[in-house]
């Protein structure tokens, strides 16, 4: 038979408690399963003992697992059964039924004898669900149940162990091996994670909205990064599918990861913006980008607009001015799309510095001020028109006003206070709310921010308050 993986070892626990860091084990059953070679017979060892927990086992527990205080008397410790438990877990793919529970107890129990546990885990319960989405119940009895699975000692560490082993083998009869590879393969989402990062890294990561900070050897971060999703966005770092030459540079070098949850995906870009710029990590080329970015100025009388970078902006003084661009190019792109829609003159927009007919009026695209044909007025007046759909809108509001972002799962909700579309600063709860509203920062423009507010504003999706 052809399994997902060379080894696979079933694990099942029982405990005196839910609480990794507090409870302890009291059985260990473990059913290692190898196919060698692929194709071939698989061999199938089975082991288990029960374990001393050194406290005693609450009453219900004793009555559902039926492991009683006096079993575990004279049952060895953990410290005595960890390197069977070791040997027989290294080099398999560990698989448990709810495996983040049974993987995250021997992580503990490893810790506490100050050993490391880490390896790879499948969930069954999310590959039940994922190969029998329309399924509504996925806890063991209803597996067993769905899939007539033999039984012996449910609830017991070997009987659940070997429960698993014969979910596996039911999914073989069901599914083609491929099917049944790739379902592992999605449950796993292997990014197969640089090496000097824990395999379970990113368990630590919440699948919700939030910035993320790569560290390696130095105090300050190689890379500030943010996502809706934490856990998929960092795993998409590493994944070997498509991965960046940034990726790949980042992957030799990171150590550690940090993150910061949002309740969404607007705190998450503010955060990550002001953390950028107060970090400046090594990997994040929208640093420079952020550097250049500005808004262009049209001068009263004719004249090429003016391009301002982003430093030099008052947030007061927007109004009136275009853009924001990401960068001084990125301006002059924009005035070279506005020459061909509209007729305009390469010369008087500052794109092209020469006396006589311009590259515009060359290919027949300008009307001809370059030339004496157009008076300069009557072109900047047309200038002044098409470059009114990129004016920065006039901010709507006398002045604080919040955007309130509300988590999707959760109680957590972040109010953005913001004035002349600056961020002046995100409250959790009403003192932080009263603080910035009483002693507001002063308003510092950044382009991105400002297009992000912008944007925002003239989609409506979100709750704006007006705070003043
Ligand atoms: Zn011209």
């Amino acid at each position: 038979m052809n399994l997902f993986a060379p080894s696979l070892a079933f694990v099942d626990l029982e405990t005196t408690g839910t609480a990794a860091d507090r409870d302890a084990i009291t059985e260990v059953g473990i059913v290692r399963v190898t196919v060698e070679p692929a194709g071939g017979e698989p061999a199938v060892s089975e082991w288990s003992t029960l374990v001393n927990p050194g406290v005693p086992i609450p009453p219900a527990i004793q009555a559902l697992t039926g492991i009683t205080d006096a079993m575990v008397r004279n049952a060895p410790s953990f410290a005595a059964i960890a390197d069977e438990v070791a040997a027989r877990t290294a080099g398999a793919l560990f698989v448990a039924h709810n495996a983040r529970f049974d993987y995250g107890f021997l992580k503990h129990a490893f810790a506490r004898l100050d050993r490391n546990f880490s390896t790879r885990a499948l969930c069954t319960v999310k590959l039940s669900r994922r190969l029998f989405p329309d399924a509504e119940r996925h806890n063991l009895d209803s597996v067993v149940e769905r899939h007539a699975l033999p039984v012996e000692g449910r609830h017991r560490a070997l009987g659940d162990a070997r429960v698993l082993w014969a979910f596996v083998q039911a999914l073989y009869r069901q599914f083609d091996a491929e099917t049944v590879a790739d379902a592992a393969k999605r449950v796993l989402k292997i990014p197969s994670l640089p090496p000097q990062l824990a395999p379970d890294a990113l368990d630590a990561l919440p699948e919700a909205p939030g910035v993320y900070l790569f560290y390696g050897m130095n105090a300050l971060p190689l890379y500030i990064g943010k996502s809706r999703n934490l856990r998929e966005r960092v795993g998409a770092h590493f994944s070997s599918d498509y991965r960046s030459s940034t990726d790949s540079r980042l992957s030799t070098e990171i150590r550690r990861i940090e993150f910061e949850e949002t309740a969404g995906e607007i705190g998450a870009l503010l955060r990550e913006s002001a953390l950028v710029k107060s970090m400046l990590p090594s990997h994040n080329h929208a640093l420079r980008r952020k550097a250049e970015s500005g808004v262009l100025e049209l001068p009263v009388e004719p004249g090429p607009p003016r391009f301002h970078p982003a430093a030099t902006v008052e947030a007061g003084e927007l109004a009136g001015r275009y853009g924001p661009f990401t960068s001084k190019r990125a301006a002059r792109e924009a005035l070279r799309h506005l020459s061909k829609d509209h007729a305009l003159c390469w010369n008087a927009l500052g794109l092209e510095k020469r006396s006589g007919p311009c590259f515009a009026r060359q290919v027949r695209r300008c009307l001809g001020v370059c030339v004496g044909e157009e008076s300069p007025e009557a072109h900047h007046a047309r200038l002044r028109e098409a470059l009114a759909p990129h004016a920065v809108p006039a901010w709507p509001y006398p002045g604080l006003a919040g955007i309130r972002e509300r988590a999707l799962l959760g109680e957590r909700t972040d109010i953005h206070v913001l004035r002349n579309w600056c961020w002046l600063g995100t409250a959790r709860d009403d003192g932080e709310l009263t603080r910035l509203i009483e002693t507001p920062p002063r308003p510092v423009f950044d382009a991105d921010i400002a297009k992000l507010l912008i944007r925002t504003f003239a989609r409506k999706r979100h709750e704006v308050l007006r705070l003043s």
